[in-house]
Formats: structure tokens, sequence, C-alpha cells
């Protein structure tokens, strides 16, 4: 019992900010964002924005978001925040729904050139107070 409790502690945690941002199928499929379109006005938004800024609705439904986009604009970060390995980097993604999404990249720094192709992938984005990585997603240079 001690044992499943220690174990259990060391998986990473899948959370961050908000449960509506990421699905990580258990089934190994492939992770994708969750995007959010309003049912009254159709506007598709990432994070989900309750209620719709453009009409006030508040029914959505849950549209999975591409996995490939263009890297709009990007930091190399030297200088990090409490419990973030340093150098890491940050960016823009402009995906094809029309979505432009913050996020950590995968990668080396200096490495990264605006306009490229990226796609989504999981991994560590902080620790945790107790020094355990926290997982979600990332995007890294496309294949
Ligand atoms: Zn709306």
């Amino acid at each position: 019992m001690a044992d499943d409790k220690k174990k259990k502690d060391k998986e990473p945690d899948m959370t961050f900010f908000h449960p509506d941002l990421l699905e990580a199928p258990k089934d190994g499929s492939a992770p994708y964002l969750k995007g959010y379109r309003c049912k009254k006005c159709g506007k598709l938004d990432f994070p989900k924005l309750s209620p719709c800024p453009l009409c006030w609705g508040e029914d959505f439904e849950m549209v999975p978001l591409s996995r490939k986009g263009k890297l709009y604009s990007f930091a190399d970060i030297y200088i990090g925040q409490p419990g973030m390995n340093t150098p890491y980097i940050v960016g823009y993604i402009d995906l094809p729904e029309d979505i432009r999404i913050f996020a950590q990249l995968d990668g080396e720094v200096q490495t990264f050139k605006c306009d490229e192709d990226v796609e989504l992938t999981t991994g560590p984005i902080r620790m945790n107070q107790d020094g355990l990585p926290i997982i979600s997603y990332k995007f890294k240079k496309a294949n």
C-alpha cells in the first residue's frame, strides 16, 4: 500500500492552469488541444472563454484543434520563474483554425525561426513544489 502511494506520488501531474486545455488520450493516441466553439455565434477560442466574448453565449462544443501550426514569434528565456529550468523558449503559434496560442517550445534555444512549422507535443513545463515535473502541452519543430 505504501509503495503504491509512493509510486502514484511520482507520476507527473497532468494538469496545468486549467483541466480543459489538453486531452492526452490514455490509449496512447496523439494528444490534442481542446478548442471551444460557441454554439450561438460559432466563435472558436482557446482556451475556453465563458461567456463568449462576442455574443455572451454560454453553450460551447469542444473542437479538437490542429496539431500543426506556424511559429508566429518566440523568445528565449534565460531568467525564468521559480520552478522553471532555464533556458527555455516561449512562443506564439498560429493554428489553421485562426487561433494564436501561447506555449512553451520544446527544443534548443537559438534554433527556432519565425514562420517555421511546429507541432504539438507534451512535456514538462515546470516543476511543482516537490520538484516533480508538471506535464502539459508544448510545440516542437514539425517533422
Ligand atoms: Zn458567441
